[in-house]
């Protein structure tokens, strides 16, 4: 499908008020009083991700300095750790989205009345290629939700615009927001080789945001990564207060690949041309962003979100997989409970099943919304603030 027809398509097929898309299992939860959002969870299985990112995953906490293989073998000893990598393994050996969240409900999850953001994340243009297609991830995720309160997230790569049939960029957002089910809003991981501003994402941004769907990216870690040199990117830039476009090369090592690409500046030639556009920029920048901070330099990711939130009135973030790190939970509290934009727009969200390789994620939980409490904090972010980002009609 190309951009006009795409453009006109949406434009007259998806309905501009998020309450249409809201499936019944999450309707029967908000009649009721004490539910909670979690706004950015995960639940794909071994077929969304090859087991390679599993291991990723339960790799990231190595210390680089010392031997790995000791590491490997302390932290496998380490007790805190020890049921939650056990889970890790129990959920790799899933091959349906209903066991992992069934899993989550059973073992994680703070409460029973819940309501739950499942991120898809595209990774077809990684090393590892997941075995369902992406069309085939939306018709199980829209199954899930005739029977669990969630509000799936399809997940969006501009390498998808050169894919014919089902898995076409745009035949698959028209797929994912028509029909009896329709998923809730849109995922980006820019870490895999785009810039959010990538020309062939635009027209989705601008349906986006004239039918009130939440945008929610990759702003935190930097261990899923594109594995490919010298991408050529291409996008928009602000020159002299004008969006004009941009071509450069990513010729970046390593992590700094995906430090280029997860950086919040880049959203503001998006956020430019879609000033009402509801961007949830997901971990807040990532864990070492809240170690350093408050130091500020121009490459710092916080200060930057907070820029956004003040020129753009739908930019929102969430402290999902932070809060497994507890030596920023003090720091992260006291700071947005002394500023009124970042207690406005911030959420609650888990990052399950990321999440679990990083130490004790359901202590660190109870801990967090303990904390939340002791600020008189937990309405806003688990509840008052994810209503606003998922339901609010800007235009
Ligand atoms: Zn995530």
């Amino acid at each position: 499908m190309k951009e006009k027809e795409f453009l006109k398509r949406a434009m007259d097929e998806i309905d501009d008020n998020p309450s249409s898309r809201i499936p019944q299992t999450v309707k029967n939860i908000k009649d009721n009083n004490d539910y909670m959002y979690d706004a950015h969870m995960h639940v794909f299985d071994k077929k969304c991700a090859a087991k390679n990112y599993f291991l990723l995953r339960l790799i990231e906490k190595l210390d680089e300095k010392k031997g790995v293989t000791d590491d490997i073998v302390e932290f496998i000893y380490e007790k805190e750790y020890d049921n939650e990598i056990d889970d890790l393994f129990r959920i790799m050996d899933f091959n349906s989205m209903d066991k992992v969240l069934d899993y989550y409900i059973e073992n994680f999850a703070y409460q029973k009345k819940m309501i739950f953001v499942p991120l898809m994340v595209d990774l077809n243009s990684w090393i590892f290629k997941p075995k369902k297609s992406i069309h085939r991830q939306i018709n199980e995720l829209k199954r899930l939700m005739n029977n669990y309160a969630v509000l799936p997230f399809h997940s969006i790569d501009p390498v998808q615009s050169e894919t014919k049939g089902l898995n076409n960029l745009y035949n698959l957002f028209i797929h994912a927001f028509t029909g009896h089910n329709k998923l809730f809003g849109v995922k980006l991981y820019p870490a895999l080789g785009f810039l959010p501003s990538h020309p062939q994402l635009m027209p989705i941004y601008e349906v986006c945001q004239a039918k009130n769907i939440p945008v929610t990216t990759h702003c935190g870690g930097t261990i899923i990564r594109t594995n490919k040199k010298n991408i050529v990117l291409e996008g928009f830039q602000i020159i002299n207060n004008e969006v004009v476009s941009y071509t450069d090369k990513l010729t970046e090592k390593g992590k700094e690949r995906a430090q280029r690409l997860n950086n919040p500046a880049l959203w503001e030639p998006v956020l430019k041309t879609f000033p009402k556009l509801k961007l949830n920029l997901g971990h807040f920048g990532g864990i070492d962003e809240w170690k350093k901070y408050p130091a500020q330099t121009n490459q710092d990711r916080i200060p930057k979100i907070q820029q956004l939130m003040n020129e753009y009135p739908n930019v929102y973030t969430d402290f999902s997989y932070n809060l497994s790190e507890q030596k920023i939970i003090k720091k992260f509290f006291d700071t947005i409970s002394n500023n009124t934009l970042f207690e406005e727009r911030t959420m609650f969200g888990t990052d399950y099943w990321m999440v679990l390789a990083a130490r004790d994620y359901y202590k660190n939980q109870v801990n967090f919304i303990d904390q939340a409490a002791n600020y008189n904090l937990k309405d806003t972010l688990l509840l008052n603030n994810p209503r606003k980002f998922l339901f609010n009609k800007v235009v």
